[in-house]
């Protein structure tokens, strides 16, 4: 799927975690696990020759296609969530959890498109969520749905709670 689709899954995933902890909308820690939130969304394409991430983190990328790292498998698993999760416990437990959720909504999202993911990588097995004539393609019009869906939650979803608060 596209950067931009992660991303706002990473923001609705943060968002989540903020409301869940009661912290203030105007904070520096709000408006730093929203920041996690979007960059951890897209992070798992690191492994994807040309993407965002793969430009950004350029040495990490790097070294996983030295590595020769497929897309959509080491950095899409199980297990490397659990390093990425040992790597960030000391975060304060906020954005910890901020991190960790919009990072864990990558692979989710994958799941809907049709190449599947490594989910058990090392073992080359691929999980996919929908049958092949129902799957997501990255670019399509069901992905830009999605994305939207996700973007209007993003404005909802905060609004509605700090109203009712
Ligand atoms: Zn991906």
């Amino acid at each position: 799927m596209l950067q931009k689709t992660h991303s706002a899954a990473g923001l609705v995933a943060a968002e989540c975690v903020l409301m869940y902890y009661h912290m203030p909308v105007f904070s520096w820690e709000s408006a730093a696990g929203l920041m996690i939130g979007c960059i951890a969304g897209p992070l798992a394409d690191v492994d994807k020759k040309g993407s965002t991430m793969a430009k950004v983190l350029f040495p990490l990328s790097a070294v996983l296609r030295v590595l020769k790292v497929k897309h959509r498998t080491m950095t899409h698993s199980l297990l490397f969530m659990a390093a990425m999760f040992a790597l960030s416990i000391s975060l304060p437990e906020p954005l910890f959890w901020c991190f960790m959720l919009a990072y864990a909504s990558h692979p989710l999202i994958d799941l809907l498109n049709e190449q599947g993911v490594e989910l058990l990588w090392p073992l080359p097995i691929k999980f996919r969520l929908l049958p092949k004539f129902l799957a997501v393609d990255t670019g399509s019009e069901m992905e830009t749905a999605i994305r939207y869906l996700l973007s209007i939650l993003s404005v909802v979803l905060p609004v509605r709670y700090y109203l009712h608060m």
